[in-house]
């Protein structure tokens, strides 16, 4: 077998969640003596040691700040930045690297556009959300409402968990300012139908801007293709360290915005008397960036698409096929969004028990899921709901890991239900 073929045979072979949990040390680890299965990745996911040797190769090789260094560490790492953000760009196949703002994560993405877009917003505009935002992705435009005079407009969400298309089409009337929707529900999983609602706001003359943060792991992402004018990511839900993400803003809005921060590196020239700024994306970088979360991040994206986002996507895909029909056994239990399409995201409520004590009891058993309202209370009031417990997965999960899941329910239903 020539080297090529060998190596395309090992690029097809199928993944296993086996061979990969190799990569991530922290699976290895034990809570409560029993093994660890960790079942909340839709909060923060693992790192791999691909990630963590990146992090530690740039402490001891490179680091020094970046962008004005006149020394060798200084170039290195200002290199190995800007090639994160090469990563970026082509993690979202956006048109250029300059569209790619380094930011703390999802929620600071989303507040530099709610806070840059005031001189565009007054008493007669209008901002549409839907009813499954995470409140990253509510509050800011709220602020921007109290700043500016704007009101928000919510589409609502079916009973199934999906959005109202119908209603969504409706309420998108020229001379929206902004639409603001989730890629993906982080409460329930749900996929929303984003090139619909670019395509429907393109035709109107409205700005789009997606919550990518429960997608830009999961779901492979064509950004020029969307048509979106922002999209907004964190990297510790895609096994890069928190801190770091991004936004994608197309490049006219990048010259059009006023900065969001002042200080150094966003700046051409300071005077008592006045301020150049830098061009984009430096100009929304103001201060030291965190350097090494963004290498960290590059080094995630490389390992994902080392093994091909579509194949990990796919393990997933099998997680929630299968988890879903193993809960749906369990008596008194009901999932909160059967919507299709869905990401490995599973909220559901039992007869009986309260979401935190049935996280209670599986934490005990050492398997680690999330309870509450998941920073979507509007949603859960959609539902009537005070809160849920959700099982999230990653391609790392595996099935004898949905069966500790469900056995730890049979536990907490003795106990309480
Ligand atoms: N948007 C969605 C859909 C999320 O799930 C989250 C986090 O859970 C956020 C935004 C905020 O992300 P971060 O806390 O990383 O800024």
């Amino acid at each position: 077998m020539s080297r090529v073929t060998a190596q395309l045979a090992e690029v097809q072979a199928p993944l296993s969640a086996e061979s990969l949990r190799a990569d991530f040390p922290s699976l290895a680890t034990r809570v409560h003596d029993k093994p660890l299965a960790y079942l909340d990745n839709a909060a923060s996911t693992q790192r791999p040691q691909a990630v963590m040797d990146a992090l530690t190769e740039y402490e001891v090789e490179m680091h020094a700040n970046v962008h004005r260094g006149v020394h060798a560490r200084s170039d290195k790492a200002t290199a190995a930045f800007e090639g994160a953000r090469e990563r970026a760009r082509a993690w979202l196949n956006a048109a250029s690297g300059d569209e790619l703002v380094f930011t703390r994560g999802a929620t600071e993405s989303i507040n530099l556009v709610a806070r840059c877009l005031d001189h565009r917003m007054d008493s007669g505009s209008e901002i549409l959300l839907t009813g499954m935002e995470h409140h990253s992705n509510i509050v800011p435009w709220q602020q921007l409402c109290q700043r500016t005079g704007a009101r928000l407009k919510v589409a609502p969400v079916l009973d199934s968990g999906a959005l109202d298309l119908d209603a969504f089409r409706g309420l998108v009337t020229p001379g929206l300012g902004l639409i603001a929707v989730t890629h993906v529900s982080n409460a329930m999983g749900v996929i929303n139908p984003v090139d619909d609602i670019c395509r429907m706001a393109r035709q109107a003359g409205v700005p789009v801007l997606i919550d990518g943060a429960q997608a830009a792991g999961h779901v492979p992402l064509d950004v020029q293709e969307l048509g979106c004018d922002f999209y907004a990511f964190s990297g510790h839900k895609m096994y890069a360290p928190t801190g770091i993400g991004a936004l994608y803003a197309r490049a006219p809005w990048l010259d059009d915005l006023p900065p969001f921060l002042g200080g150094g590196e966003m700046i051409l020239e300071v005077r008592f008397d006045g301020t150049t700024y830098n061009t984009p994306p430096h100009k929304f970088e103001a201060g030291t960036p965190n350097i090494a979360g963004a290498i960290a991040l590059g080094a995630a994206m490389d390992y994902l698409a080392g093994h091909g986002l579509a194949r990990l996507a796919a393990l997933e895909h099998e997680l929630l096929e299968y988890a879903t029909g193993r809960l749906l056994d369990v008596p008194g239990l009901r999932i909160i969004g059967t919507a299709s399409p869905k990401s490995a995201v599973i909220s559901f409520v039992i007869d009986g028990i309260h979401p935190h004590d049935l996280g209670t009891v599986l934490d005990h058993e050492g398997v680690a899921i999330r309870a509450g309202h998941h920073c979507a209370m509007p949603l859960m009031d959609r539902f009537g709901l005070p809160g849920t417990a959700r099982a999230s997965f990653a391609f790392y999960n595996t099935l004898e890991e949905v069966d500790r899941l469900v056995s730890g329910i049979g536990t907490a239903r003795k106990l309480f239900a």
